[in-house]
């Protein structure tokens, strides 16, 4: 037991400046929009926040349409240092405005403002940092003497890192010379439409970013769409592969970043409590909404029983409930449907007979809460171990050999991430090597840097964001381009 209880340290949520309603962002300016509207709520109290344009298909039109035009008259003639100086000032102003955007994160999201704060924010800024710096050196990334941006491109992203998904999508974009329309989740649109006002406030030329709100329909609308050269989507698997089907003998290219299943891979020599420390980091950092969570523990047998019971323990510290106190570890599940599909998997757990033991914590009575859970006696056929949770929820297995940790972390139809707790170097090396994952982290997990790629393998998905490599998915390379 904790031997003091902390007091409520809450964020203020003074410098958020809520409007009512909001209205889609096209051609620079904020307009009404021709469809109907939706809600967004705070998922830790249930409040409605504001209403949201729903963008029709003629409203996507509107938004393609001016994304061409300020692509072909401006954006991609101008050269890349002075387009580099655009991104510069949109990083700079996403600092200056840091803490107005982590509140409205996490008001909107209900992550914990400690994350929103140091993870979100923070390094959404470094990637519009990271891409100005390319974006008058693309003719020495390696990837031919001319490339060429592609146009216009289409983006789709999820709730789980609103404005950080933005940056992956917004700046590698931009800094390539292409123009986009992007369509933020459903039900975290406010941070977009802060970064509709930042842009405005750096003076980027009207059409090179537009944003669109609404749910799926807006979506499919953007996809499918004839003008658009690319799409960039993440999300579930189950749409991007709705998504690569209906855009299957066009012209447009894609990347797709999906789900994952990621095995956090701990062996005897390891350093237990770091271990620990990186598996509570690896699946309920920001409540385990993490497409390369760690949510398949593989422990090696030897010591499965005291890193489970350290684990456990740990467990019970985490501080979960109010994602606006600067103290809290876990916060909010963002949406009750998404609370209803953890809460299916777990009792599914439950079912099929694996254990489940469950952090003793107080939950809020508004809102949408799941305390921190894991499994143990899981197998390998549990749809706990084989399906995404996307919750705070952890299967533990076990390995007695090296080849059984690669048989079993491999045995997925995903392929996005995997972490190694080990002391031996040459072990990290080898497993490295034999993991059929896009990152693989060693003695960490969960890092994030805009200098590395990041993206899948298998059903995880196709192409990477981020890094040299991320770059060449905005752009016409090779001879022809
Ligand atoms: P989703 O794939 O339904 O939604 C992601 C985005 O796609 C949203 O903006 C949504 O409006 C849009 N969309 C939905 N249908 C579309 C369509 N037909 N055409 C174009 N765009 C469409 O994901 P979700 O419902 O928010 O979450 C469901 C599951 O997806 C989660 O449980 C989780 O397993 C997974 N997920 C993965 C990630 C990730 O980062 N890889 C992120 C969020 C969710
Ligand atoms: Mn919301």
């Amino acid at each position: 037991m904790p031997k003091f209880e902390y007091a409520p340290a809450p964020e203020s949520r003074a410098i958020v400046d809520l409007a009512s309603s909001y209205g889609l962002f096209i051609n620079g300016e904020l307009v009404d929009g021709t469809g109907s509207s939706f809600k967004t709520i705070n998922p830790a109290t249930e409040e409605h926040l504001a209403d949201i344009a729903e963008a029709s298909a003629a409203d996507v039109d509107a938004a393609v349409r001016a994304a061409r035009a300020a692509q072909t008259r401006v954006w991609g003639r101008m050269s890349g240092a002075e387009r580099g100086k655009y991104l510069f000032r949109i990083a700079r102003i996403m600092q200056e405005r840091s803490r107005e955007l982590a509140v409205l994160e996490t008001l909107d999201n209900g992550k914990p403002i400690k994350e929103s704060r140091d993870v979100d924010v923070p390094t959404a800024a470094a990637h519009f940092f990271y891409h100005a710096g390319w974006a008058d050196k693309l003719e020495y990334a390696g990837l031919g003497t001319s490339p060429r941006p592609l146009g216009v491109v289409g983006q789709v992203i999820p709730w789980n890192f609103p404005l950080l998904m933005l940056a992956w999508k917004i700046a590698p974009a931009l800094a390539t010379g292409n123009t986009v329309v992007l369509k933020p989740a459903e039900t975290t649109p406010l941070t977009a439409l802060l970064f509709a006002e930042i842009c405005q406030q750096a003076d980027l030329p009207p059409g090179v970013v537009n944003i669109v709100t609404g749910a799926g329909e807006t979506g499919r609308a953007l996809v499918e769409h004839p003008d658009v050269d690319k799409i960039a989507f993440t999300g579930s698997t189950e749409v991007g592969k709705a998504i690569a089907r209906s855009i299957a003998g066009t012209r447009k290219r894609a990347t797709l970043e999906l789900g994952g299943k990621a095995a956090n891979i701990v062996f005897e020599d390891a350093a237990v409590d770091q271990a620990v420390e990186g598996i509570v980091n690896g699946i309920f950092f920001n409540q385990g909404h993490v497409c390369c969570a760690g949510s398949r523990l593989l422990v090696q047998e030897s010591v499965a029983d005291e890193v489970v019971r350290r684990l456990e323990r740990r467990m019970k510290t985490l501080r979960v409930g109010d994602p606006m106190d600067k103290n809290t570890d876990v916060g909010a599940i963002n949406s009750k449907a998404q609370l209803q599909r953890i809460t299916e998997l777990v009792d599914a757990g439950e079912a099929e007979g694996a254990t489940r033991w469950t952090a003793p914590c107080e939950l809020p009575t508004r809102g949408f809460w799941f305390a921190p859970t894991v499994f143990t006696d899981v197998s390998q056929a549990h749809r706990v171990a084989t399906e995404e949770i996307f919750g705070p929820v952890l299967s533990v297995l076990t390995f007695r050999t090296p080849q059984e940790a690669v048989a079993k972390a491999n045995n997925t139809p995903y392929g996005l991430s995997a972490g190694i707790w080990t002391e031996k170097g040459s072990r990290i090396l080898w497993m490295a090597d034999q993991l059929k994952a896009g990152v693989v982290w060693a003695n960490t997990f969960n890092r994030f840097d805009p200098t590395s790629p990041f993206g899948g393998y298998k059903e995880s998905g196709y192409g990477r964001e981020g890094g040299r490599h991320g770059l060449e998915a905005y752009l016409q390379t090779g001879e022809g381009a």
